[in-house]
């Protein structure tokens, strides 16, 4: 049977060019980076290495990047740390609608401890509005947080306009950019960032690895206490296999986004218009300012999850959203927050291209759905069609 992944906004595979700078580092070179004798000095050259890949890629200095244990990680680290070190200057947040969890549910703790959070609107496409950052900002906020693009709809937010905005007040701002490292510019000065998360599991690279870009001068107080690594920023044994992956990662899909870019896009676009082609199907996010790699498309009558099971009989493994939500019968937030109806959400398929992605696969899959949409909806009590 067919086996086609076109879920790469969940997770990607590792890059066998990754694999091979990793291994190393799991047994031969298996030293603590922190000792004195020859296994630590090659544990800490390999992370020193992998620090500038990173900064490089970033437009950074290597002392402002603090690896971590993965994208949540890294947005609990910028959010909590930068509201607890700036807790006397301010309580307010500000943050969008449509962020990942790991900021939402950042934001919702803090609203516990005594913090204010703004959670600003989208429009109709998932955009947010720079205006609406600039009408919300406070003499108290000390902290501003818009992820770079949206995992589910793919849009992309405009933030170095946003930054401009928050750059002339005393906030910090951070942005998630798990979802557009390797595919779209993440420096951060184009960006006007202070902090930046990265997840290596998005990017080609294994899981349970993170970066987060702290900009100098910007002050965050650790989540995790214990040793002094990580310029007492993270406490823990380095993770060097997996570091080394992640910066490997970022160099590679970084160095090759714009021709992949450029190949995605005209895949994407050919799901798009193939799937606007069924009755009653509309496509969600903004068709311009979007990931080249992202589909997202309700079909009205159905439920996205009988149409995702259907899909992975016939070998296609798709989503409904973020992997963090499939599974409960709650519509996606960010579905929601764009303004579609309760009904409507329900019936979302997300899927999402990558760099295993052929035209093969789009034409099998534009083959599938379409036959399964309407024997779903000849089963729905609500179609007349
Ligand atoms: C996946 C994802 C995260 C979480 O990263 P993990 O490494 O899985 O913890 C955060 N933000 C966005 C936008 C993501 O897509």
């Amino acid at each position: 049977m067919q086996r086609i992944y076109l879920d790469y906004a969940a997770t990607t595979p590792v890059l066998p060019e990754v694999l091979e700078a990793m291994v190393p580092y799991f047994s031969g070179e298996f030293g603590n980076a922190s000792g004195v004798y020859s296994w630590s000095r090659t544990a800490r050259q390999a992370l020193d290495q992998a620090r500038d890949q990173v900064a490089k890629v970033l437009g950074a200095q290597p002392e402002e990047i603090v690896f971590t244990g993965g994208g949540s990680e890294s947005d609990n680290l910028a959010i909590k740390g930068a509201a607890w070190a700036y807790r006397d200057r301010g309580r307010h947040i500000i943050t969008s609608a449509i962020e990942h969890h790991a900021v939402l549910e950042a934001c919702h703790w803090l609203e516990g401890q005594g913090f204010e959070v703004t959670y600003l609107p989208v429009n109709g496409e998932g955009l947010v509005d720079p205006q609406s950052v600039k009408e919300a900002l406070r003499p108290d906020t000390i902290l501003v947080t818009i992820m770079h693009a949206n995992n589910e709809v793919g849009t992309i937010q405009p933030i170095a306009e946003i930054g401009e905005i928050v750059r002339d007040t005393k906030a910090v701002f951070h942005t998630d950019a798990v979802q557009t490292a390797g595919v779209l510019d993440i420096n951060v000065d184009h960006l006007n960032v202070d902090l930046l998360t990265l997840s290596g599991h998005k990017l080609y690279g294994p899981k349970g690895v993170g970066a987060l870009y702290v900009r100098k001068g910007t002050r965050l107080v650790p989540m995790i206490h214990g040793g002094g690594h990580e310029r007492r920023r993270r406490a823990g044994t380095e993770n060097v296999p997996g570091i080394v992956g992640l910066a490997r990662a970022l160099e590679i899909t970084h160095s090759e986004r714009e021709s992949e870019n450029a190949r995605l896009q005209a895949l994407r676009d050919k799901l798009i218009s193939g799937l606007s082609a069924i009755p009653y199907t509309r496509v969600n996010g903004s068709l311009a300012q979007r990931l080249p790699n992202n589909v997202n498309v309700c079909f009205e009558f159905i439920e996205g999850e009988s149409l995702l099971l259907t899909l992975d009989m016939r070998g296609v493994a798709a989503s409904s959203g973020s992997a963090c939500t499939s599974g409960s019968l709650e519509p996606s937030h960010v579905l929601l927050a764009m303004g579609l109806p309760h009904e409507i959400a329900h019936g979302s398929l997300r899927l999402t291209l990558g760099r295993g992605t052929t035209e093969a696969d789009v034409d099998y899959v534009l083959g599938e759905i379409p036959q399964i949409v309407e024997r779903l909806r000849a089963m729905s009590p609500l179609y007349r069609g």
